[in-house]
């Protein structure tokens, strides 16, 4: 039995790895120079491989498909991939969230680690074609030559980040070979704003702040902690965990509501207001702001007060401190839709789940090719999820080839 693996990133080289514990005949083609850039990119380059907790908490993080997970995450778990990645060498920790870690803090440790299993089996060729022959063989066709096996694994990733290789290919063999593709779209992807006050405030981060999601009037998604203004709209933990739950903002009614002070009512912010301004009642009101909010943002809230910033903090009334406090508790950037999906960390949609079988990978209907990874209609949250679903749907895969 020969095996073709195309695309070497997480999902690839896993399979490969595994396929190779059992003495399998495996080629790994990848058309970057490198295998695993993705992977090298992960965490912040730390790569957040897994997540340490329960069956029921990884399926209710799996956003899309849960349940085709079942039996490829049932057949190698985090405690699988852990112990994988611990056997070769990998030393890793668990942090806030159960996110697991090498503890080098280096995603390259993850990628060699899995690298130096597979090296040899690598051909550095971008795979064009997939096509079953009639002889029950694939044919697959390279930049370089056509070769034939005995099946053919898509690990090609799905569409984020293509400059490490992932750029749609894996959904053309999918068409090609009469399996159908739902429609992709970025998952944990930042949000685009209309507002010019996001590009005014380019790379200021806000912590400790409270994000909630409208749709019109209905809370679509709110939760505490880090986000992040870009030129073009909000970014950060908190906003890429909100695109994989709301639904799509373009043409929609879509606000995002920041509380700047989330620890403190309207009554408590009153009284800072007082002090803060009592200590400087001689000042103008657009350099008071100093102590309440970061530097980047005073100037866009200042305009958004309307009090004039050469105004004397002494002449401020009280409804004009009502409207600062208003403020802070609902700083608010409309959204105007998804960035693209070349930004998102990973893919919504892909290969549809309903015509893989979800015990082996294997397209219910091409006997011999099997889909493993981003490729399929499969994403999570963040956490290290998505690793986790590259890891388990390799591993079934591998173990279906292998015979076990
Ligand atoms: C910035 C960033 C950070 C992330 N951080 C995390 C994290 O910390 N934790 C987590 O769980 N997930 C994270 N993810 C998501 C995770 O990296 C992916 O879900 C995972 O890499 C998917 O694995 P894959 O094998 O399916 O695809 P990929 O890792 O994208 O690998 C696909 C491979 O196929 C190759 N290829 C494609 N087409 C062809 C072709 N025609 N011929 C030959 N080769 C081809 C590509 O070059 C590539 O090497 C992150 C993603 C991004 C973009």
């Amino acid at each position: 039995m020969k095996t073709a693996i195309i695309g070497g990133g997480a999902s690839g080289m896993m399979c490969a790895a595994l396929l190779l514990e059992k003495g399998a005949d495996v080629t790994v083609f990848e058309k970057t120079g490198r295998c695993g850039r993705k992977l090298s990119i992960t965490g912040k380059g730390r790569c957040n491989l897994t997540n340490n907790c329960s069956k029921d908490e990884f399926f209710s993080s799996v956003a899309s498909n849960p349940r085709f997970l079942y039996s490829s995450y049932s057949l190698f778990s985090s405690a699988d991939t852990m112990e994988f990645f611990e056997r070769r060498g990998v030393p890793l920790k668990t942090e806030r969230g159960n996110r697991v870690f090498p503890v080098s803090d280096n995603a390259r440790d993850v990628t060699d680690a899995l690298f130096r299993d597979v090296r040899k089996t690598v051909r550095y060729e971008e795979v064009l074609s997939v096509k079953k022959t009639d002889g029950a063989c694939f044919e697959i066709k390279t930049t370089l030559k056509t070769y034939l096996f005995d099946s053919a694994v898509i690990a090609t990733g799905g569409l984020s980040y293509p400059l490490t290789g992932s750029t749609g290919d894996g959904y053309r063999f999918a068409r090609s070979n009469g399996l159908s593709v739902t429609p992709t779209r970025g998952s944990l992807v930042p949000l685009a704003s209309p507002s010019p006050d996001c590009a005014r405030m380019t790379g200021l981060s806000l912590k400790n702040v409270a994000l909630t999601i409208f749709d019109g009037n209905k809370k679509v998604y709110s939760d505490f902690g880090e986000m992040l203004f870009t030129h073009f709209g909000i970014s950060g933990p908190m906003v890429l965990s909100a695109s994989a739950v709301i639904g799509d903002p373009k043409g929609g009614n879509y606000t995002a509501s920041i509380d700047l002070k989330p620890a403190l009512d309207e009554k408590e912010l009153d009284a800072r207001l007082l002090r803060d301004f009592s200590q400087n009642i001689n000042r103008d009101f657009g350099n008071s702001l100093g102590g309440l909010l970061p530097s980047k943002m005073t100037g866009v809230f200042t305009d958004r007060t309307g009090i004039p910033g050469n105004k004397k903090i002494h002449s401020v009334t009280r409804a004009e401190r009502e409207r600062i406090i208003g403020l802070l508790k609902n700083f608010t950037v409309p959204v105007s839709g998804f960035r693209p999906v070349s930004e998102a960390i990973v893919t919504r949609g892909g290969v549809s789940v309903s015509e893989i079988n979800p015990k082996t990978m294997e397209a219910r209907n091409v006997p011999g090719l099997y889909f493993i990874g981003e490729v399929l209609d499969v994403d999570a949250f963040t956490g290290g999820f998505n690793l986790q679903i590259a890891f388990s749907t390799a591993a079934a895969c591998a173990r279906a080839l292998s015979g076990d």
